[in-house]
C-alpha cells in the first residue's frame, strides 16, 4: 500500500466538505426536468450533451423545447408536476420559479432517493450544478457550496484564461499514447516524470498548434530516449517591457513549470515574481559594452541545465526575437538536439507606445514603423536617409548613450529640426517617464532630465502626441493608463 493511501485512512486530519464533487455518467439514464421555460431549455441541452434521456414536465413549453420534442430528442409530460413523473429517473432538475413546485420535486426526489437540483434555490436542492470550464475530456467544475455565485463566475473566468483552448486535444492525444507509454516505461515514477515533461513541453505545444503528426514523432523520440537519458528543454520566453500583466498566458504557464530560469537585466522584479517559487534563478544580465556574462556562457548554461533533463526558461526582456539574440540561442540549442519553445513577448516599442499613448502608425502621419538599434558595429551602415524621411515612425532601441549621434545623423540627412520625438524611459513600469521634445532640443532636455537606460527614442509626427498625453499618463501611473 502506498503512503498516500495510508494517509486517507487518517480521517481526523481531513476537514469536512459540504459537497462532494462527482462526475455523473448519465448516458442513456433517465433524467427529469420540471419546468418548460428558458432556464429549463438550458438544462435540457446540458443533459442532452451528457447523453442523458430527458423527460420534461411542464404545462407549457418553450418553442425550442417543442422542437426537441418533435424531433424525438426528449419526452414531454404536458402537466403540472406529480411525484409519479420521477418514476425511473436517476436525477431531477427543478427549473421553475415557483418555490412550492421546487419543494414538491425535492420532496418527491428525497422520498425516492434521487438527487434533485432546484435552479437558484438551494433550500430545495440536494445537489448543486457547478459552473463548468469545458475542455472536454478535461472538465473543471466549480462551486462555492452556494456561498457566492459571483465568486464562482470570477474563478471560472480566471480558469478560462489560464487553461489552453486545446487542452482537450492534449488529453485525447495523451489517452491514445497511454498504453504504449505504460509498456515502454514500467516504472511508475519514471512514467510520471515522462508525462509531466511531455504534457508541459514541446509535444504539448505541437498538439496545441494542431500538429498531431509532429507531436507524435516527438513523443516517439522522447519515449525512445526516456528509458535511458532524461531530456530537458528550453523555453525562450519574451518577458515584455516590465509590467507583469503584459506577459502572455503561455509565458505564465511555462514559467510556472520551469525548473531553472535564466533571466536578463531587463526582466523586471514583478515579472520574476511570476516564476515558480522553487525554481532556481540564474542572473545572466549583461551591461552594454561590458559583458558580464558572455553569450557563449549563456549558451553553455542553457545546454548544461537542459542536458540534465531540466525544463529551462530563458526569460528575456521584451520579445526574444527583437534585438534579443534569441536567434543565436535557438541555433545553439537546436544544434545540440534540445527542443525549444519560443514564446513571443510585447516588445519595448509596443509597450511604450501603449503606455505613452503613441499610435506607431496613424493615417496621414505615419504609414510605416521601423525598429532600429543604434548600437553595435552596424549602426554606421544604417540607411540614415531612409530613417530621416517623413511620413513614418522610427523607434530607436538602446539609443540613450547614442542620442547625440542619432540626432546628428537624422539632421544631417535632411530631417527637419522641428520633427517631434519622444523619449520613453522604463516603459510600462511604475516609474515610467515620458519626455516630449523635437530633434532640435531633445539632447539638452534628455540631459537635463537625466533620462537613463532602458529608454526608447520615438521619432516622427506621432511623437507629438506625447506632449499632451505624457504628463497626464505619467500622472495617472501605469496600470490605470
Ligand atoms: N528584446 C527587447 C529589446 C532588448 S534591447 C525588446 O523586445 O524590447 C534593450 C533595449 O530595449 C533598451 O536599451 C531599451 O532601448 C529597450 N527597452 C527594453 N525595455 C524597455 C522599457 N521598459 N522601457 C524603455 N525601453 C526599453
Amino acid at each position: 500500500m502506498s503512503r498516500r493511501m495510508c494517509r486517507t485512512s487518517r480521517l481526523d486530519y481531513h476537514r469536512s466538505v459540504d459537497y462532494l464533487p462527482v462526475f455523473l455518467d448519465l448516458r442513456q439514464r433517465l433524467t427529469v426536468v420540471v419546468g418548460g421555460g428558458a432556464v429549463a431549455l438550458r438544462k435540457v441541452e446540458l443533459l442532452l450533451r451528457a447523453g442523458a434521456r430527458v423527460r420534461v414536465v411542464a404545462p407549457e413549453l418553450h418553442p425550442e423545447l417543442a422542437l426537441y420534442r418533435d424531433a424525438d430528442r426528449i419526452e414531454v409530460r404536458t402537466a403540472a408536476f406529480e411525484p409519479a413523473h420521477l418514476d425511473g429517473a436517476m436525477f431531477a432538475i427543478a427549473a421553475t420559479d415557483l418555490p412550492e413546485v421546487n419543494r414538491a420535486v425535492a420532496d418527491a426526489g428525497g422520498a425516492r432517493g434521487i438527487f434533485v437540483n432546484s435552479v437558484d434555490d438551494m433550500a430545495n436542492s440536494s445537489c448543486i450544478m457547478p459552473a463548468i470550464v469545458d475542455r472536454s475530456p478535461i472538465v473543471v467544475a466549480i462551486g462555492s457550496s452556494g456561498q457566492s455565485p459571483t465568486l464562482v463566475r470570477r474563478v471560472r473566468t480566471q480558469l478560462e484564461a489560464l487553461l489552453p483552448a486545446r487542452l482537450g486535444e492534449l488529453a485525447r492525444f495523451a489517452g491514445r499514447a497511454r498504453a504504449r507509454v505504460q509498456r515502454a516505461l514500467p516504472d511508475i515514477e519514471q512514467r510520471r516524470r515522462f508525462w509531466d515533461q511531455l504534457l508541459a513541453g514541446s509535444v504539448a505545444s505541437k498538439v496545441f498548434a494542431g500538429n498531431d503528426a509532429e507531436a507524435q514523432a516527438l513523443l516517439d523520440a522522447q519515449l525512445a530516449t526516456a528509458a535511458t537519458a532524461p531530456r530537458g528543454e528550453v523555453y525562450l520566453i519574451g518577458a515584455g517591457p516590465g509590467d507583469p500583466d503584459l506577459l502572455t498566458l503561455r509565458a505564465l504557464q511555462l514559467l510556472q513549470q520551469s525548473d531553472v530560469v535564466l533571466y536578463d537585466r531587463l526582466v523586471s522584479a514583478a515579472v520574476l515574481e511570476r516564476v515558480r517559487r522553487d525554481a532556481e534563478r540564474i542572473y545572466v544580465g549583461k551591461e552594454s559594452g561590458r559583458h558580464r556574462v558572455t553569450q557563449q556562457r549563456i549558451h553553455a548554461l542553457l545546454l548544461e541545465h537542459a542536458g540534465r533533463g531540466l525544463r529551462v526558461a530563458r526569460l528575456k526582456g521584451g520579445d526574444p526575437f527583437i534585438f534579443g539574440r534569441g536567434g543565436e540561442e535557438i541555433d545553439a540549442l537546436v544544434a545540440a538536439g534540445i527542443p525549444v519553445i519560443v514564446v513571443p513577448g510585447i516588445t519595448a516599442a509596443l509597450g511604450a507606445a501603449a503606455s505613452a499613448g503613441l499610435p506607431l502608425t496613424q493615417r496621414g502621419l505615419a504609414q510605416s514603423v521601423t525598429f532600429v538599434t543604434a548600437q553595435g558595429d552596424g549602426a554606421e551602415s544604417l540607411d540614415w536617409r531612409a530613417l530621416a524621411a517623413p511620413g513614418q515612425t522610427v523607434v530607436f532601441y538602446m539609443g540613450i548613450s547614442q542620442l547625440p549621434r542619432i540626432v546628428g545623423n537624422l539632421l544631417a540627412h535632411a530631417a527637419p529640426a522641428s520633427r517631434p520625438v519622444a523619449l520613453v524611459e522604463r516603459a510600462t513600469l511604475p516609474d515610467q517617464r515620458v519626455l516630449a521634445a523635437t530633434l532640435r532640443d531633445v539632447v539638452g532636455r534628455a540631459q537635463a532630465a537625466g533620462v537613463a537606460a532602458p529608454a526608447l527614442l520615438v521619432v516622427g509626427e506621432v511623437a507629438a502626441r506625447a506632449a499632451g498625453a505624457a504628463a497626464e499618463i505619467v500622472a495617472r501611473g501605469v496600470g490605470s493608463a
